[in-house]
Protein backbone atom coordinates (compact mmCIF):
# COMPACT_ATOMS: atom_id res chain seq x y z
CA UNK A 1 0.00 0.00 0.00
CA UNK A 2 1.52 3.72 -0.83
CA UNK A 3 2.70 4.98 2.49
CA UNK A 4 2.19 9.17 1.95
CA UNK A 5 3.88 10.48 5.29
CA UNK A 6 1.50 13.22 5.17
CA UNK A 7 -1.37 10.45 5.37
CA UNK A 8 0.34 9.01 8.53
CA UNK A 9 -1.69 9.22 11.25
CA UNK A 10 -0.65 12.01 14.32
CA UNK A 11 -0.36 11.08 17.84
CA UNK A 12 -4.08 11.28 19.06
CA UNK A 13 -5.29 9.49 16.24
CA UNK A 14 -6.25 12.09 13.08
CA UNK A 15 -4.86 11.72 10.09
CA UNK A 16 -2.31 14.84 8.90
CA UNK A 17 -3.15 17.44 6.79
CA UNK A 18 -2.52 16.73 3.30
CA UNK A 19 -2.38 18.93 0.32
CA UNK A 20 0.48 18.14 -0.46
CA UNK A 21 -0.30 14.72 -1.21
CA UNK A 22 -0.90 13.96 -4.53
CA UNK A 23 -3.92 11.94 -3.08
CA UNK A 24 -6.01 15.11 -2.93
CA UNK A 25 -4.68 16.39 -6.08
CA UNK A 26 -3.71 13.73 -8.67
CA UNK A 27 -2.47 16.23 -11.46
CA UNK A 28 0.89 18.03 -11.18
CA UNK A 29 0.81 21.53 -10.08
CA UNK A 30 2.05 24.02 -12.39
CA UNK A 31 3.96 26.99 -10.61
CA UNK A 32 4.63 30.00 -12.45
CA UNK A 33 7.01 32.61 -11.67
CA UNK A 34 6.45 35.77 -13.34
CA UNK A 35 5.13 33.59 -16.83
CA UNK A 36 7.48 31.06 -16.49
CA UNK A 37 5.92 27.52 -15.93
CA UNK A 38 7.48 25.37 -13.65
CA UNK A 39 6.49 21.49 -13.50
CA UNK A 40 5.41 20.44 -16.82
CA UNK A 41 6.65 18.54 -19.43
CA UNK A 42 9.38 21.28 -19.80
CA UNK A 43 12.84 21.71 -17.66
CA UNK A 44 13.57 25.02 -15.93
CA UNK A 45 16.92 26.43 -15.48
CA UNK A 46 17.69 28.68 -12.79
CA UNK A 47 21.07 29.98 -12.73
CA UNK A 48 23.41 33.12 -11.80
CA UNK A 49 25.70 33.91 -8.42
CA UNK A 50 25.38 32.68 -4.92
CA UNK A 51 25.05 36.27 -4.09
CA UNK A 52 24.73 39.40 -5.49
CA UNK A 53 28.50 41.38 -4.92
CA UNK A 54 28.25 43.73 -7.40
CA UNK A 55 26.79 45.36 -10.16
CA UNK A 56 29.04 44.00 -12.96
CA UNK A 57 29.12 40.78 -11.32
CA UNK A 58 25.35 40.25 -11.65
CA UNK A 59 24.66 42.06 -14.77
CA UNK A 60 27.96 40.36 -16.59
CA UNK A 61 26.77 37.11 -14.76
CA UNK A 62 22.82 37.29 -15.36
CA UNK A 63 23.41 38.40 -19.19
CA UNK A 64 25.31 35.48 -19.97
CA UNK A 65 23.22 33.13 -18.64
CA UNK A 66 20.42 34.52 -20.13
CA UNK A 67 22.37 34.28 -23.79
CA UNK A 68 23.12 30.68 -22.54
CA UNK A 69 19.47 29.61 -22.17
CA UNK A 70 18.90 30.18 -18.35
CA UNK A 71 15.22 30.64 -17.78
CA UNK A 72 15.20 32.49 -14.43
CA UNK A 73 17.84 34.46 -12.34
CA UNK A 74 18.98 33.52 -8.70
CA UNK A 75 20.91 35.75 -6.34
CA UNK A 76 20.94 35.97 -2.81
CA UNK A 77 20.79 39.15 -1.29
CA UNK A 78 20.13 38.32 2.27
CA UNK A 79 23.09 35.31 3.13
CA UNK A 80 22.52 32.60 5.78
CA UNK A 81 26.45 32.24 6.50
CA UNK A 82 27.83 30.19 8.89
CA UNK A 83 30.29 32.84 10.36
CA UNK A 84 28.49 35.97 10.91
CA UNK A 85 32.01 38.06 9.59
CA UNK A 86 31.56 36.51 6.15
CA UNK A 87 29.51 38.05 3.79
CA UNK A 88 26.05 38.50 4.69
CA UNK A 89 24.99 39.77 0.88
CA UNK A 90 24.26 43.15 -0.30
CA UNK A 91 20.41 43.62 1.38
CA UNK A 92 18.10 46.01 -0.51
CA UNK A 93 20.90 47.71 -2.83
CA UNK A 94 20.94 43.93 -3.98
CA UNK A 95 17.60 43.36 -4.37
CA UNK A 96 17.30 46.76 -6.44
CA UNK A 97 20.12 45.07 -9.20
CA UNK A 98 17.87 42.38 -9.31
CA UNK A 99 15.18 44.01 -10.49
CA UNK A 100 16.89 46.09 -12.99
CA UNK A 101 18.72 43.17 -14.68
CA UNK A 102 15.24 41.24 -14.36
CA UNK A 103 13.92 43.95 -16.87
CA UNK A 104 16.93 44.45 -19.02
CA UNK A 105 17.11 40.02 -19.63
CA UNK A 106 13.36 39.43 -18.84
CA UNK A 107 14.39 36.84 -16.67
CA UNK A 108 12.17 36.34 -13.52
CA UNK A 109 14.30 36.61 -10.21
CA UNK A 110 14.53 33.86 -7.30
CA UNK A 111 16.07 35.16 -3.55
CA UNK A 112 16.02 34.29 -0.61
CA UNK A 113 14.00 35.39 2.45
CA UNK A 114 15.37 34.54 6.10
CA UNK A 115 13.06 36.27 8.18
CA UNK A 116 9.49 37.08 8.57
CA UNK A 117 10.26 40.66 8.61
CA UNK A 118 11.91 40.57 4.99
CA UNK A 119 9.07 39.11 3.14
CA UNK A 120 7.27 42.30 2.23
CA UNK A 121 10.32 43.37 1.11
CA UNK A 122 11.71 40.84 -1.10
CA UNK A 123 8.16 40.11 -2.41
CA UNK A 124 8.17 43.65 -3.82
CA UNK A 125 11.27 43.41 -5.63
CA UNK A 126 11.58 39.04 -6.47
CA UNK A 127 9.17 37.13 -8.28
CA UNK A 128 10.01 33.74 -6.12
CA UNK A 129 10.60 33.70 -2.72
CA UNK A 130 13.78 31.02 -1.24
CA UNK A 131 13.48 29.88 1.55
CA UNK A 132 16.64 27.96 2.37
CA UNK A 133 17.84 25.13 4.19
CA UNK A 134 18.80 26.50 7.14
CA UNK A 135 15.34 27.92 7.53
CA UNK A 136 13.44 24.79 6.14
CA UNK A 137 11.66 24.27 9.62
CA UNK A 138 11.07 28.56 10.44
CA UNK A 139 7.51 27.57 11.04
CA UNK A 140 6.33 31.42 11.32
CA UNK A 141 8.34 31.98 8.03
CA UNK A 142 6.75 29.25 6.32
CA UNK A 143 3.32 30.73 7.64
CA UNK A 144 4.01 34.18 6.67
CA UNK A 145 5.33 32.93 2.95
CA UNK A 146 2.21 31.11 3.10
CA UNK A 147 0.18 33.97 3.19
CA UNK A 148 2.25 36.10 -0.02
CA UNK A 149 1.04 35.59 -3.33
CA UNK A 150 4.03 35.15 -4.75
CA UNK A 151 5.67 31.74 -5.63
CA UNK A 152 8.05 29.61 -3.13
CA UNK A 153 10.95 27.87 -3.65
CA UNK A 154 11.69 26.00 -0.71
CA UNK A 155 14.62 23.89 -0.24
CA UNK A 156 15.10 20.59 1.41
CA UNK A 157 16.59 21.48 5.55
CA UNK A 158 20.22 19.72 5.34
CA UNK A 159 18.94 17.25 8.34
CA UNK A 160 15.64 16.97 7.07
CA UNK A 161 13.57 13.98 6.33
CA UNK A 162 11.27 14.23 3.18
CA UNK A 163 8.39 13.49 5.68
CA UNK A 164 9.75 16.85 7.58
CA UNK A 165 9.85 18.67 3.89
CA UNK A 166 6.83 17.73 2.99
CA UNK A 167 5.55 19.36 6.22
CA UNK A 168 7.36 22.21 5.69
CA UNK A 169 5.52 23.24 2.27
CA UNK A 170 2.03 21.94 3.74
CA UNK A 171 2.52 24.68 6.51
CA UNK A 172 3.40 27.09 3.20
CA UNK A 173 0.49 25.48 1.28
CA UNK A 174 -1.59 25.54 5.09
CA UNK A 175 -1.80 29.29 4.49
CA UNK A 176 -3.74 29.50 0.98
CA UNK A 177 -0.78 29.67 -0.96
CA UNK A 178 0.06 26.78 -3.23
CA UNK A 179 2.67 27.83 -5.50
CA UNK A 180 5.64 26.10 -4.04
CA UNK A 181 8.47 24.68 -5.70
CA UNK A 182 10.61 21.49 -3.53
CA UNK A 183 14.41 21.61 -3.84
CA UNK A 184 16.90 18.64 -2.98
CA UNK A 185 19.61 20.51 -2.12
CA UNK A 186 21.79 17.94 -0.33
CA UNK A 187 21.97 16.40 3.19
CA UNK A 188 24.06 15.95 5.78
CA UNK A 189 25.68 12.58 6.10
CA UNK A 190 28.88 10.88 7.43
CA UNK A 191 30.52 11.71 4.05
CA UNK A 192 32.87 14.57 3.96
CA UNK A 193 34.46 14.13 0.38
CA UNK A 194 31.26 16.05 -1.46
CA UNK A 195 30.02 18.92 0.92
CA UNK A 196 26.85 17.64 1.25
CA UNK A 197 25.19 14.50 -0.33
CA UNK A 198 22.75 14.79 -2.91
CA UNK A 199 19.65 12.56 -2.52
CA UNK A 200 18.79 12.24 -6.27
CA UNK A 201 16.10 9.22 -4.86
CA UNK A 202 14.37 12.35 -3.31
CA UNK A 203 13.24 13.41 -6.23
CA UNK A 204 11.13 10.38 -7.75
CA UNK A 205 9.97 9.54 -4.20
CA UNK A 206 8.80 13.67 -3.50
CA UNK A 207 7.43 13.35 -7.26
CA UNK A 208 5.53 10.24 -5.99
CA UNK A 209 4.27 11.53 -3.00
CA UNK A 210 3.52 15.30 -3.87
CA UNK A 211 2.18 17.26 -7.00
CA UNK A 212 4.33 20.38 -6.32
CA UNK A 213 7.10 20.80 -8.92
CA UNK A 214 11.10 19.17 -7.73
CA UNK A 215 13.99 20.92 -8.86
CA UNK A 216 17.55 20.32 -7.56
CA UNK A 217 20.73 22.20 -6.55
CA UNK A 218 24.18 20.26 -7.73
CA UNK A 219 25.86 23.61 -6.44
CA UNK A 220 25.06 22.86 -2.80
CA UNK A 221 24.29 19.57 -3.38
CA UNK A 222 27.82 18.78 -4.25
CA UNK A 223 30.15 22.12 -3.08
CA UNK A 224 32.42 20.94 -5.69
CA UNK A 225 32.16 22.77 -9.57
CA UNK A 226 33.88 19.73 -11.43
CA UNK A 227 30.92 17.81 -9.90
CA UNK A 228 27.87 19.98 -10.82
CA UNK A 229 27.76 19.13 -14.39
CA UNK A 230 27.49 15.22 -13.97
CA UNK A 231 25.11 15.63 -10.89
CA UNK A 232 22.91 18.36 -12.83
CA UNK A 233 22.75 15.48 -16.28
CA UNK A 234 21.66 13.18 -13.59
CA UNK A 235 18.92 15.00 -11.63
CA UNK A 236 17.03 15.46 -14.71
CA UNK A 237 17.86 12.03 -16.05
CA UNK A 238 15.89 11.09 -12.89
CA UNK A 239 12.75 13.49 -13.24
CA UNK A 240 13.71 17.09 -12.42
CA UNK A 241 11.60 19.45 -13.21
CA UNK A 242 14.33 22.13 -12.96
CA UNK A 243 17.68 23.23 -11.77
CA UNK A 244 18.85 25.77 -9.93
CA UNK A 245 23.04 26.66 -10.12
CA UNK A 246 25.34 28.63 -9.28
CA UNK A 247 27.44 30.62 -12.15
CA UNK A 248 29.63 33.73 -11.57
CA UNK A 249 31.76 35.35 -13.96
CA UNK A 250 34.69 35.25 -11.96
CA UNK A 251 34.28 32.25 -9.75
CA UNK A 252 37.82 32.22 -8.54
CA UNK A 253 36.98 35.86 -6.43
CA UNK A 254 33.62 35.59 -5.51
CA UNK A 255 32.85 35.94 -1.86
CA UNK A 256 30.17 33.34 -1.21
CA UNK A 257 30.51 29.79 -2.99
CA UNK A 258 32.84 30.04 -5.57
CA UNK A 259 34.47 26.82 -5.40
CA UNK A 260 30.86 25.41 -6.43
CA UNK A 261 30.01 28.40 -9.03
CA UNK A 262 30.43 27.36 -12.56
CA UNK A 263 32.32 29.51 -15.02
CA UNK A 264 30.28 30.93 -17.75
CA UNK A 265 31.36 29.11 -20.35
CA UNK A 266 31.42 26.24 -17.98
CA UNK A 267 27.19 26.94 -18.05
CA UNK A 268 27.14 27.15 -21.62
CA UNK A 269 28.71 23.72 -22.32
CA UNK A 270 26.13 22.14 -20.13
CA UNK A 271 23.60 23.25 -21.69
CA UNK A 272 24.00 21.62 -24.53
CA UNK A 273 24.45 18.58 -22.67
CA UNK A 274 21.32 19.09 -21.14
CA UNK A 275 19.49 19.12 -23.74
CA UNK A 276 20.83 16.02 -24.62
CA UNK A 277 19.92 14.39 -21.76
CA UNK A 278 16.58 16.21 -21.47
CA UNK A 279 15.45 14.82 -24.87
CA UNK A 280 16.32 11.34 -23.84
CA UNK A 281 14.02 11.29 -21.17
CA UNK A 282 11.18 13.02 -23.40
CA UNK A 283 11.36 16.49 -22.41
CA UNK A 284 12.91 19.53 -23.11
CA UNK A 285 14.91 22.28 -21.73
CA UNK A 286 12.10 24.99 -21.73
CA UNK A 287 13.05 27.79 -24.21
CA UNK A 288 11.60 31.67 -23.23
CA UNK A 289 9.57 32.99 -26.29
CA UNK A 290 9.50 36.74 -24.76
CA UNK A 291 13.50 37.10 -25.70
CA UNK A 292 14.50 41.03 -24.62
CA UNK A 293 17.96 40.10 -25.61
C1 LIG B 1 21.40 29.33 -1.66
O1 LIG B 1 20.79 28.72 -2.57
O2 LIG B 1 21.83 30.48 -1.80
C2 LIG B 1 21.60 28.67 -0.36
C3 LIG B 1 22.09 29.31 0.68
O3 LIG B 1 21.25 27.37 -0.40
P1 LIG B 1 20.88 26.39 0.81
O4 LIG B 1 19.80 27.07 1.60
O5 LIG B 1 20.40 25.16 0.09
O6 LIG B 1 22.13 26.15 1.59
MN1 LIG C 1 25.59 29.41 -2.29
Amino acid sequence: MEINPCDKPVKGGSALPSRVSRKSHEENTIVTVNGVRVGGSEVVIIAGPCAVESREQLFETARSVRAGGANILRGGAFKPRSSPYNFQGMGEEGLKLLSLISKETGLPVVTEVMDTRQVELVSSYADMLQIGSRNMQNFPLLKEAGMCRKPILLKRGMMSTIEEFLLAAEYILSQGNDQVILCERGIRTFETSTRNTLDLSAVPMLKRLSHLPVIVDPSHGTGLRWMVPSMAKAAVAVGADGLIMEVHYKPETALCDGSQSLSLDEFDGLMTDLRKIANAVDREILVQKTTTV
